[in-house]
């Protein structure tokens, strides 16, 4: 028997087992700035099951206190590791999503079933099947860091990542793939950069002299209509401002100052270094406003043209097909915990958690249970693949 039906087939007579973990992971709401005791509870639920098949659990304390502490288990010794990623923070206020477990046919609605804590779950039974079957090479570790605060951006866990990366020979990232296809994965993130630019003008009152007036609110106007402008799919580029203030309504004043943010986003390294420049040295419409700019890359591209990434996205295709699976990766334009494991040069490959659809959409967000045996098996077969490598 090939190793794909071996544990093909145990992760079959383990479905069921998956859901109950599964369950019991969303009737334990965990928004991201919830309540620091039900977060508490979430992680001791999660620290007793990966204990129990021999995971050594230590909590990583956050360092903002909006957010709930991280868990890093891992599994094994040696040097060689591979890191699977997973947060355990959902979208959703306590109460938000309405329903918090309903299961009909070869589907399951919940808050963060999706997106991701399937995805979280599947590495526990990966884990299991390997270690059951003492298919674990011998001095090689499989670590999982879950992190609290990543719908947030991962401000408090994000340099854990990198840490853990750098020793990584692969990062999984057990997201969701997007969609109902079975062979569905992720193979590259547009970086994030967030910038505020500030204008700095001359008042002057709007009615007796506007016409000496070096207007900020006007600067940043056409700036927000300029920077829209730099959007250009075909490269790889979208810029959005979100928000503009400037003046009070009702005052006589043409006002001096302001603020406008923009989200950009970028499909490469080079791309946002290119307009990251570009942004910082922001030239004004009118000389006489000055602007300074603040914030800058949040998240660095994650970029599926990197060699590295690459060559697991091949394995991952060569290992799916063992499933009679055709994996079929995509990229897209939002980030992940991903994007910080790439950017070390860790290879990444991201949407190997559940498929499904309708993420950070209350009473919506769902998966496959018909998935659950196929996508997980092939993840420990990715494991062994990187492992024995
Ligand atoms: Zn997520």
């Amino acid at each position: 028997m090939t190793e794909a039906k071996i544990l093909m087939d145990y992760m079959e007579e383990h479905t069921n087992e998956f859901l109950e973990v599964l369950k019991g992971a969303v009737l334990l709401e965990t928004p991201t700035e919830g309540d620091k005791e039900d977060l508490k509870k979430y992680r001791d639920y999660f620290a007793k099951i990966f204990s129990d098949i021999g995971f050594k659990c230590s909590v990583i304390p956050s360092n903002d206190s909006r957010y709930g502490d991280h868990l890093l288990m891992e599994l094994g010794n040696g040097d060689e590791q591979v890191l699977f990623v997973g947060h355990y923070d959902t979208v959703y206020e306590k109460g938000a999503f309405g329903e918090l477990w309903r299961h009909e046919g070869t589907k399951v609605w919940g808050p963060g079933v999706l997106d991701m804590k399937g995805g979280d779950v599947q590495v526990y039974l990966v884990a299991k099947a390997l270690k059951e079957m003492n298919l674990l090479p011998k001095n090689k570790k499989i670590v999982f860091f879950l992190n609290s605060d990543e719908e947030a951006g991962s401000y408090s866990s994000h340099m854990h990542y990198k840490e853990l990366a750098k020793k990584s020979k692969a990062a999984f990232v057990m997201e969701s793939t997007r969609g109902d296809y079975v062979g569905g994965l992720k193979i590259g993130r547009y970086g994030r950069g967030n910038y505020t630019f500030v204008a700095e003008g001359k008042p002057a009152h709007s009615g007796q002299e506007p016409e000496n007036a070096e207007s900020g609110l006007k600067e940043l106007a056409q700036q927000a209509v300029y920077l829209e402008g730099l959007t250009d799919l075909d490269k790889g580029v979208t810029v959005a401002c979100t928000c503009l203030k400037s003046g009070n309504a009702g005052w006589p004043t043409v006002p001096c100052d302001g603020e406008l943010t923009i989200d950009a986003r970028f499909s490469s390294v080079e791309m946002a270094e290119e307009y990251d420049k570009l942004f910082k040295n922001l030239r004004p419409f009118n000389p006489k406003v000055k602007i300074t700019t603040k914030g800058g890359i949040e998240k660095p591209p994650f970029d599926e043209n990197d060699p590295k990434h690459r060559a697991l996205y091949e394995m991952a295709k060569k290992v799916g097909n063992e499933f009679g699976m055709d994996m079929r990766g995509i990229i897209t334009r939002g980030g992940s915990d991903g994007n910080f494991t790439a950017s070390v040069g860790c290879p990444t490959l991201d949407g190997l958690g559940m498929s499904g659809d309708f993420v950070h959409q209350p009473g919506k967000e769902y998966i496959n249970t018909d998935h659950i045996a196929i996508r997980s098996a092939f993840v420990a077969r990715m494991v062994l693949e990187v492992l024995r490598d």
